[in-house]
């Protein structure tokens, strides 16, 4: 597992601290040239061509000037780099008074949107919360089922209409029901396409329009690559993103998924996913992915 990423930056470790042992002040040239290296491989790992840069300063800072002892020196330096990059202030999603608190989950489809609703579902549960899942992909074939089949496992409710019908209809009717009948969350799952469509956007305004959600939440999945970068800031233009879910870390090889959510889009990652049953989603930890990637 990110495997790219973890033999990038230790070659920039390797020729660093090839003088390093020395006790020579690292100079700004041999670091570049260390970054040079490295670039394409950075670029094939999922990094993005405006994350690059930001990246190259943040560990340069960390480097450039210090008379490090060794290898274990640099690693260190470059692991507190990347965990500053991936450091957003993310909103807390805590039930307000006036109950209840609703999240809107966007994103194109096939991500895993549905699964994470779940996720989030059965970790509010978990926590002692109760949510209604609105089922507002009206447009997928299956996608109401198969909503239904996971409110059915972690006995959470759903609010459903038929195929075609207005999504921001089913959200209305998910956060009234949800008023009438004291739940804290509604979780509005909604239709993705893989391009951006202009129709959907317009669906997805008026949802929002019409329940305004505490929260809008991207999800995307980590495997997307570069394409990742173009997604959401169209999302982000046309919608609003308060924070992202980031899927299917656990079948992803390259690893730079997260440095275009934080870095190029300056948005916090709120959860990762890292699997397909209830409990795979974890509160994403900066540190942690960087031990993932470096340790
Ligand atoms: P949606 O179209 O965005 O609602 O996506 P679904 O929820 O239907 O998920 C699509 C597929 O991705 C399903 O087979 C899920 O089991 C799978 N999936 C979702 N999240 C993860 C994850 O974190 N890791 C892995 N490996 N698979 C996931």
């Amino acid at each position: 597992m990110l495997d790219l990423l973890k033999k990038s930056f230790n070659k920039i470790a390797d020729s660093v601290a090839e003088i390093s042992g020395a006790g020579i002040t690292i100079d700004e040239k041999r670091v570049d040239e260390a970054l040079d290296e490295i670039e394409l491989d950075l670029l094939q790992a999922d990094i993005a061509v405006d994350v690059l840069d930001q990246m190259r300063e943040a560990i340069k800072e960390r480097i450039v000037g210090k008379k490090v002892k060794g290898r274990k020196e640099v690693i260190e330096a470059i692991k507190e780099a990347l965990v500053d990059l991936l450091i957003v202030p993310a909103p807390a999603i805590v039930p307000p008074p006036e109950k209840p608190y609703v999240i809107l989950f966007v994103g194109p489809n096939g991500v895993g949107k549905t699964t994470t609703i779940a996720k989030i579902a059965y970790l509010l549960k978990k926590e002692g919360y109760s949510s209604v899942i609105a089922a507002a992909d009206t447009f997928r074939a299956g996608s109401i089922e198969q909503t239904e089949e996971w409110a059915k496992k972690l006995d959470v409710r759903v609010v459903k209409h038929n195929y075609g019908a207005d999504p921001a209809a089913v959200a209305f009717d998910a956060v009234k029901s949800a008023q009438a009948r004291g739940d804290d969350y509604v979780l509005i799952d909604t239709a993705g396409r893989q391009d951006t469509n202009e129709n959907l956007m317009e669906q997805l305004k008026k949802i929002k329009r019409v329940v305004k959600p505490h929260l809008t939440i991207y999800v995307g999945e980590a495997l997307t690559g570069n394409a990742l970068y173009s997604q959401l800031k169209t999302y982000e233009e046309e919608l609003g993103i308060d924070g992202v879910i980031l899927t299917k870390l656990d079948a992803d090889t390259r690893g730079g998924s997260a440095f275009t959510v934080t870095v190029g889009i300056k948005k916090p990652i709120l959860f990762v996913g890292l699997g397909e049953s209830p409990d795979d989603l974890k509160p994403f930890e900066p540190g942690e992915l960087v031990e993932m990637i470096l340790g």
